[in-house]
Parts: structure tokens; C-alpha cells; sequence
């Protein structure tokens, strides 16, 4: 049975949908609702174009005001920097196009495919390596599920699907279930792994229909949320994520490590604690991708070495997550 607890009465009066559709997507009312400066737009706007701003009041609601440095702030403002570009900054830095084996589903690694199941998200992080990802020609459409189902017949060794996107929890309660449900049919896979910002960005999203959904599965579930700053793990956040835990899901994070945002040892400790206590373990600390536009996001492989060995000497080992890269053409992701 799901195990709702209390969160009819705490969730607001709004759908998450709502909450979605009323997200930000223009830089000056988002300037205006953190009280900061319209200076230096023209480069931010520029910047919108390619990739447009969005990002939830519920994420917003946790940055602070007059903070133009804000770490939250600093991964969904459009800025002037995004415009530089630079030869090792590509469009497809890991090679996902290469490793599509049928469009929206990506077979890169053994035993598990990557299925895109949307390229809506309920935000945009500046420094997403899918910003510049081809998402029309490339989203498993509803018609195409028994696409999916065929190639897991024919590859018999793969026993997880990964829903990634975009964020699959942006699909409504019932496309949700649809899509779920139906690839969980598939006797030969053991484990269905779920990457989403949603929890985070909108944790009125844990619904009690996803709940359901998740928890009636004969699949074993695993729901690995991107959070990069402890700010990001609010009480709502917390209380969501003990509602996944308590219905069998296993909760994991991983990290995009940021200049400016989180490249120190202490912001990494605080937030692998503030993970534990929601329930959550630290999977991965990734380098950046070297995606075009977010070349101001980097930081040196040195500095990397030296922040995850400072974390080695704080925390149990289970709370220092793997620093790992992905390149193209790998097996798997490169342990640094
Ligand atoms: C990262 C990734 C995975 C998952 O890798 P794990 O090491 O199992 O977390 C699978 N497929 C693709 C295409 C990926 O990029
Ligand atoms: S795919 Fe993930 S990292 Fe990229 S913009 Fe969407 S939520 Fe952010």
C-alpha cells in the first residue's frame, strides 16, 4: 500500500502542473522577485536564446534576496559568459548521439539503457551537457514503446533502464504510469533507475499517483536526484524524499561539481550530510561536461583531487561520493 503519511494536508493548494506552468522563464521578474539590479542584461538575454531560462518558485523560494552570487541563482541565471566559446567546449560532449541505438534510447554501457523519455524539464541548468541535445528527433514517443520493448528482447543482457530526458517526471501522473508500467512487462529487467531534478526543483511533484505508481512495481526502484548545493535540500525537499524512501525506493544523488557554486571541500561535507538526513547517499561528483556555454562552470582536475580527498578525511566512506567524467566512447564512466 503507499505510504502517504500525512502530505495531503501539507502539499499546496496548487497542482504541481500549476506550479510548473507559473515557473519563471523571463530574466527581470526574476531579478525583481530576489530584489536585485537589472545590470549587465544584454549578454543574459543573448545568452536566453539559445538556452531560455526556467526555473521554479519553489527552487527561487530558497535563494537569497540581493544575492546575485546566490549558488541556486548562479545555476539558472542566463549570463553574458555563456556566450564564450572555446575548442574543447562541444554540443554532444559524451557522445550520446553516437551511442543512440534506436532514436530516445541510449545503449552505451553493459546491462542498461538509457531511455529519453522527454526533453522537458522543470528547469535549466546553465551548465546541462543536454542543452544543445537534438530532443524532437530523439524522445521515446508513447507509439514507440514497443520499439523499446523489441530492442530489450533482442538484448537479453540488459536488466535496467535508466528514464532519464530531459526529466521524466515532468510527463503527467497517467503518461507516467503508462510509460513505467509498460516497460516494467519486460521480465528481464530487474532494477528501474529514475534521474530527476524534480523532488528538488518541484517536490509537490511526489505525488500520491507517482507514489503508487512507483511502489507497485515488482521492479526494484532507484530515484537518482541531482542536487549540487546543501541551499537545494529544503525541509519540503526532505519531506518528499522520506515519502520515496518509505515507499522501497532507493534514493541516490549525484553532484556536477561548479566553479564558484560548490568547488570547496566544505559545501561538498555539508551537503553529503544534508543528504544522509534525507535519506539520501551521494553517488556521483562529476566533472563537468565540456558542454559549449558552460566553460565558466570548470574547475581544474586538480582542484577536484584535492576538494574529494578533503572529503575522504571528514566523512564515512559511504558519504564521499565518486569523482568520476564521462567520455566518449568509454565503457563506463572514468573513477578519478
Ligand atoms: C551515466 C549513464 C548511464 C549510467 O551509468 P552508471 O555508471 O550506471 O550510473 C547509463 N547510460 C548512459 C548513456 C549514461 O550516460
Ligand atoms: S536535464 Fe537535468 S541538468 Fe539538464 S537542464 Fe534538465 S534538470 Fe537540469
Amino acid at each position: 500500500m503507499v505510504n502517504m503519511e500525512n502530505i495531503e494536508k501539507t502539499s499546496p493548494v496548487p497542482s504541481w502542473q500549476q506550479e510548473l506552468q507559473s515557473a519563471f522563464t523571463d530574466i527581470p521578474s526574476l531579478l525583481a522577485a530576489l530584489e536585485l539590479g537589472k545590470d549587465k542584461l544584454n549578454g543574459s538575454q543573448l545568452a536566453n536564446n539559445t538556452f531560455p531560462l526556467l526555473v521554479t518558485n519553489s527552487y527561487v523560494q530558497r535563494m537569497k534576496k540581493g544575492d546575485r552570487n546566490d549558488p541556486l541563482l548562479r545555476q539558472v541565471l542566463p549570463v553574458a559568459e555563456e556566450l564564450s566559446t572555446h575548442p574543447l567546449f562541444l554540443c554532444d560532449p559524451v557522445g550520446d548521439s553516437q551511442a543512440s541505438a534506436l532514436p530516445g534510447l541510449i545503449h552505451k554501457y553493459h546491462g542498461r539503457v538509457l531511455v529519453i523519455t522527454t526533453g522537458a524539464c522543470a528547469i535549466h541548468c546553465r551548465y546541462c551537457f543536454r542543452r544543445e541535445f537534438p530532443y524532437a528527433n530523439n524522445s521515446t514517443q508513447r507509439s514507440k514503446l514497443g520499439v523499446v520493448t523489441q530492442y530489450l528482447s533482442e538484448n537479453p543482457d540488459v536488466t535496467e533502464l535508466i528514464l532519464s530526458g530531459g526529466d521524466p517526471l515532468t510527463l503527467s501522473d497517467s503518461k507516467f504510469n503508462h510509460l513505467f508500467t509498460r516497460l516494467s512487462t519486460s521480465p528481464q529487467i530487474k532494477r528501474i533507475r529514475i534521474h530527476t531534478r524534480l523532488p528538488i526543483v518541484l517536490p509537490s511533484r511526489v505525488t500520491k499517483g507517482l507514489l503508487n505508481t512507483l511502489c507497485s512495481s515488482t521492479k526494484k526502484v532507484v530515484v537518482v536526484i541531482h542536487a549540487n548545493h546543501p541551499n537545494e535540500l529544503s525541509d519540503e525537499v526532505a519531506d518528499v524524499l522520506r515519502l520515496l524512501k518509505n515507499n522501497n525506493v532507493t534514493l541516490l544523488n549525484q553532484t556536477v561539481l561548479l566553479r564558484g557554486i560548490n568547488d570547496n571541500a566544505k559545501t561538498l561535507i555539508a551537503l553529503s550530510e544534508r543528504l544522509f538526513e534525507c535519506h539520501t547517499l551521494p553517488y556521483y561528483l562529476h566533472l563537468l561536461d565540456k558542454v559549449n556555454g558552460a566553460m565558466h562552470f570548470d574547475s581544474s582536475l586538480k582542484k577536484a583531487y584535492k576538494i574529494h580527498a578533503q572529503m575522504q578525511k571528514k566523512l564515512p566512506g559511504y558519504l564521499v561520493p565518486k569523482l568520476v567524467c564521462e567520455e566518449a566512447g568509454q565503457p563506463h564512466k572514468i573513477i578519478l
